[in-house]
């Protein structure tokens, strides 16, 4: 044996080892998906929200149970492959056209990857009220600024379980609306515009079961700036 092809038997024999040490319980496919969906960057500090919202929570909520959406949903793409071309909006709005055996999938992961996407984009300290075209939307569909903030976390005070409330845009209106699991929004041609995740997963090493500190806390870091450019770009 020369030992080019004795170092590659060696490297055989130790691959061979890595493969079996994974085996088990906690085995890992044998072929890893195609990443087609990517986990997106939060985009701040973890500790940007405190103490509204606490550093270990986001990153929990981010680098664990987001990233645990993403690879399931990949998982399912790979046994649809021609699923692959499509967005995560267009997998979501259309449940109907995904093939059945995968569609449970898309509903919970795509969703939860859809809206957690959303979530880390409408978060930031400080960020003030709505401005313009949104503020005059919502005084009209809600009386005012002050009414819809109460009916907003009176309604996530609602959500039973694990779900999220929303406030969407929907033929054309504004309105506030509760979804059960990950299930969002576009699956029933809503616009979501913002949303609280109000999962146990998104409050509980701060609050405990004290829900109603975390919804009022959420209402100090909406970013309306971001708010008020996805209604504009919603409204075409
Ligand atoms: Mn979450």
């Amino acid at each position: 044996m020369n030992p080019l092809s004795r170092r590659n038997a060696i490297k055989t024999i130790v691959l061979t080892t890595g493969a079996l040490a994974t085996s088990g319980a906690f085995a890992q496919p044998a072929a890893t998906p195609p990443e087609v969906f990517k986990l997106p960057a939060l985009g701040f500090d973890y500790d940007a929200l405190e103490p509204h919202i606490d550093a270990e929570t986001m990153k929990i909520h981010h680098d664990k149970h987001h990233a645990a959406y993403v690879a399931k949903l990949n998982a399912a793409i790979a046994k649809e492959p021609s699923l692959a071309s499509k967005t995560v909006e267009d997998l979501v709005a259309h449940l109907d056209a995904a093939p059945e055996g995968i569609r449970n999938d898309i509903r919970n992961h795509g969703g939860g990857h859809f809206n957690h996407t959303l979530f880390w984009q409408l978060l930031k300290k400080g960020a003030g009220g709505p401005q313009g075209d949104l503020l005059k939307a919502i005084e009209k569909d809600f009386g005012s600024f002050a009414k819809w903030q109460e009916q907003f976390s009176d309604s996530a005070m609602k959500v039973f379980g694990s779900g999220w409330t929303w406030l969407v845009l929907r033929s054309g209106k504004l309105a506030i609306e509760n979804t059960p699991n990950q299930d969002s929004p576009l699956s029933t041609a809503g616009q979501p515009l913002l949303g609280i995740d109000v999962w146990e997963h998104a409050y509980y090493l701060k609050y405990q079961n004290r829900r109603v500190e975390y919804v009022k806390a959420f209402q100090d870091v909406i970013h309306w700036e971001f708010v008020g450019a996805r209604f504009k770009e919603l409204q075409g």
